[in-house]
């Protein structure tokens, strides 16, 4: 989506990363900076035009896409300000998080915590409440102490929880419907070290310890092939910058990580997308590709991985007491999909956050379970995703904002305590709704 300098131009199609969603801007408008960016938000509102900010793309649902203007941030980047007494940062949104990690690393600084991958930009993780795994940290949105967010009057506004507190808390986590946020002050701590432990066990055994992994690791999750009996464990413990590097050779890879890059990984799913009958034997296969491992590196090395093979995805966060009967049911559904020859190929994917304040992060006002639920870009996901979101929507199940749903606003009011709160501050900031899109509009009203 992005054009190499700042200036405007016209594209017949935009996709998200694995092409699971396409659009048609009008135009795309790179700008060099703030007062060209509020001069292009003026514009389409003064038409009664729309506009769309993107990231890196990387959202499965349809959360960035628009048919008319669509911003895009690649020149507000980097690093703006450090309050090292304060533990905090001031980083503008269009910067990758892969870039974060080595910009606050120059300065003996880290984030706290990270997702899978680190191709978003900061904007756009905390837009639709992006997170890693830890009983112990928040999503990125959770570490979000102020915003710098230009609005549809094309106003900067800088709000924190002392200014304009309404806007600041509405803005952690909005889907990019209240306006764009330009730069994004974060809570940061102390860089440090993670020790990996990577292994294979049976599923049983995985799901019986979860909570108490989950409780006492820094950061745990666990990975498992549909219809398999193995779960893929990851342990990451925090260590202090001096307690020395053990890292991955070069060309040994993460356990699970490895796998989800690999062109021999491709091929298979590839098989039992052509010939499902053939998946229980891929899996099999797949597991038994997976040893154990242990490691130490840098934490945005430990935290992230490649993802090459492309899939689609549907995640639910769900209250973390509701993790056995939810995950009981997706192996319940899995089974039932196996045994009309409808294996699937890629594995389920399990973590937890904790409850945060945030207005419209998942995980609101709960320690939560994330369950995500894969399949190959080439194969269709909806059977699946619909027999999966039945479930965890009756475990009182939350979508994650960027991942597949059916969700519509009827659903998010009652399921989210501050969706009205929300929608009011919407209704000030953007009463033209020209950060709106279909999405948007499904889930919150037009
Ligand atoms: C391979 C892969 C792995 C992933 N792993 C994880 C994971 O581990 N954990 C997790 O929680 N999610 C994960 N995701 C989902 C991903 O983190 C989110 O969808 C995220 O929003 C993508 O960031 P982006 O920069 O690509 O944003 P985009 O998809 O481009 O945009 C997302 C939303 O943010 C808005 N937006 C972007 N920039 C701004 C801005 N400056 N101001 C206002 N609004 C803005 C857009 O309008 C849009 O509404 C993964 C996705 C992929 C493809």
């Amino acid at each position: 989506m992005s054009a190499s300098s700042a200036g405007t131009t016209t594209r017949p199609t935009a996709y998200n990363w694995c092409r699971s969603q396409s659009w048609t801007p009008s135009a795309v408008v790179r700008p060099a900076g703030v007062e060209e960016l509020a001069s292009v938000v003026q514009q389409a509102a003064a038409r009664g035009g729309r506009v769309k900010p993107i990231g890196a793309g990387h959202s499965f649902s349809p959360v960035a896409a628009t048919d008319d203007v669509q911003l895009d941030l690649g020149t507000l980047t980097g690093l703006t300000g450090i309050d090292r007494q304060a533990g905090r940062v001031r980083v503008r949104a269009g910067t990758r998080l892969s870039a974060l990690g080595p910009l606050l690393g120059a300065h003996g600084l880290a984030l706290a915590n990270m997702g899978d991958i680190d191709r978003q930009t900061l904007g756009g993780a905390i837009s639709t409440s992006t997170h890693g795994t830890g009983l112990g940290h928040t999503g990125y949105s959770g570490m979000v102490t102020g915003l710098e967010i230009l609005t549809a009057d094309g106003r900067l506004r800088r709000v924190d929880a002392a200014h304009e507190p309404e806007l600041f808390e509405a803005a952690r986590v909005s889907l990019g419907a209240l306006g764009v946020v330009t730069e994004v002050e974060l809570a940061v701590c102390e860089s440090f070290l993670l020790r990996a432990e990577e292994r294979a066990e049976p599923i049983d055994e995985t799901v019986a310890r979860f909570r108490e992994r989950s409780r006492t690791a820094d950061h745990h999750e666990f990975y498992w092939f549909p219809g398999s009996g193995v779960g893929l464990t990851k342990l990451n413990t925090r260590l202090p910058l001096g307690s020395g590097l053990d890292p991955l050779p070069p060309l040994r890879t993460k356990v699970m990580d490895g796998l989800l890059a690999n062109g021999a990984y491709e091929l298979m799913c590839r098989l039992g997308a052509a010939v499902p009958r053939t998946v229980p034997v891929l899996n099999g296969i797949a597991c038994r590709g997976l040893d154990q491992r242990t490691y130490t590196d840098v934490s945005y090395n430990v935290f992230v991985a490649d993802r090459s093979v492309r899939f689609t995805e549907m995640e639910y966060a769900m209250p973390l007491e509701h993790f056995e009967e939810a995950f009981a049911g997706l192996r319940e559904i899995c089974a039932g999909m196996f045994r009309d020859g409808r294996g699937v190929s890629f594995p389920v994917e399990v973590r937890t956050a904790a409850a945060d304040d945030v207005w419209l992060s998942t995980a609101h006002g709960r320690d939560s379970v994330y369950i995500a639920v894969h399949r190959y870009h080439r194969e269709d996901p909806t059977d699946y995703f619909r027999e999966v979101e039945d479930l965890f929507v009756s475990l009182g199940g939350r979508p994650h904002w960027g991942k597949m749903n059916t969700r519509d606003a009827a659903w998010a009011a009652q399921a989210y305590p501050h969706h009205a709160d929300w929608c009011a501050v919407r209704d000030a900031v953007d009463p033209q709704r020209v950060f709106t899109n279909a999405y948007v509009d499904r889930l919150f009203g037009s």
